[in-house]
């Protein structure tokens, strides 16, 4: 069992506070097409025969693709690893382009079964500040365009902590997006980073970020709403209609394997983890010559303990004390007991039976817990 991500580098615009790697020129398009096929076949070993459960398309902007370059995608990955039988497939879509005829033909003439939508806001102002091209009435209807398709999950992203945002303009988003009734919704938090116009606003006195304790009351109020209307907190991000978890992303923070193809794509198999450069010449150049660019990090002992750490104690699963036991030994087994025990009196962390994770009031400072539990070598 094994996941497929393809990187698609093209948005129309660029968002001013995304870092992402992507590009506003087509120019290159047929060929980072060809280059991608040729890359999924090129790896077909890496992930050692195991089966493809989940394909997920991410980018940049996959739905700036066409129907019949999807069909030459699909084929490559049909030709490569037998016929499609991954349980999911996701298309990240920008409301804007998601037409009654591109939505039809998403579902009819490609095996897509999951539509992940950029919303980020249903406030027009803020649609605009973050140079968004979609307004709330696209992503409305695009919403209702998937469904009529044939669409039955749907996930919608949202951001929030967005310059000037209120608590009222926060309940309005989190009503709009209850209203939709969609399957899933992932919300995070805006972040600066750093080569951003976002971040160069700031520094310039052009846009104030959110004081620290808006961030944390509009956490509370994301959790708080949308788990009332009956969605699962399963990841610190992530909701959804009961079970209804992202099958791709969920299989990430469970340590399945899964190849990632396209410039600046990740690839990971267990024991090294490997990653395209980001540039889309670069990236065609290598590919088209047979020496493809990339970079690659042996996992050791440690590295796979601290991931393991950040990414179960995101979710609802919890970390297994059996599983450290096992897998790293006595020596990270009794340093995890050991820095987690404060943690645990002071209610931050909650034990049942074999799992610790997060308690109610610890997924509001979950960052700083998880560094308590990194083991940094000395
Ligand atoms: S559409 Fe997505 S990938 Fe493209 S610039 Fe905006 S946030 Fe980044």
């Amino acid at each position: 069992m094994a996941g497929l991500y393809i990187h698609i580098p093209f948005c129309k615009t660029r968002c001013i506070y995304c870092d992402f790697y992507s590009t506003a020129s087509n120019d290159k398009k047929t060929r980072f097409i060809n280059a991608l096929c040729k890359e999924i076949a090129m790896r077909k070993d890496y992930i050692n025969n195991e089966s493809i459960d989940t394909i997920y398309f991410g980018g940049g902007t996959p739905s700036q693709l066409s129907i019949d370059e999807f069909k030459q995608i699909f084929d490559a990955i049909d030709k490569t690893f037998g016929e499609i039988k991954a349980k999911e497939i996701t298309l990240e879509a920008n409301p804007d382009d998601l037409t009654e005829a591109y939505t039809n033909d998403l579902i009819q003439k490609l095996p897509f079964n999951r539509i992940s939508m950029g919303v980020q806001s249903f406030n027009n102002n803020m649609l605009k500040t973050l140079n968004r091209r979609h307004n709330c009435e696209q992503a409305v209807k695009a919403v209702a365009t998937c469904r009529k398709a044939g669409f039955q999950n749907i996930s919608i992203d949202l951001m929030y902590g967005l310059p000037g945002e209120t608590i009222e303009d926060w309940h309005n988003d989190l009503n709009q997006a209850i209203e939709l009734d969609v399957e899933h919704i992932s919300a995070y938090h805006l972040i600066y980073e750093k080569d951003t116009l976002l971040y160069k606003l700031r520094e310039n006195k052009q846009l104030k970020e959110v004081e620290e304790e808006s961030s944390l009351l509009f956490f509370e109020t994301l959790i708080k709403r949308l788990t009332e209307k009956g969605y699962e907190h399963y990841e610190i991000s992530n909701f959804s209609k009961p079970q209804l978890y992202s099958k791709h992303n969920t299989s990430y923070w469970q340590g399945v394997h899964y190849l990632g193809c396209g410039p600046s794509a990740h690839s990971y198999n267990g024991n090294e983890r490997e990653w395209n450069i980001a540039s889309l010449t670069h990236y065609i150049d290598g590919i088209e010559s047979g020496n493809r660019d990339f970079e690659k990090e042996i996992i050791d002992i440690n590295t796979d303990y601290n991931e393991y750490i950040i990414t179960r104690l995101r979710t609802k699963w919890g970390i297994s004390l059996n599983r450290i036991k096992s897998r790293y030994g006595e020596k990270y087994y009794s340093y995890f007991l050991k820095m987690s025990l404060t943690h645990l009196n002071s209610g931050k962390l909650e034990r049942i039976d074999d799992i610790i994770k997060l308690s109610k009031n610890g997924i509001f400072v979950s960052d700083d817990i998880m560094s308590d539990l990194l083991y940094i070598e000395e």
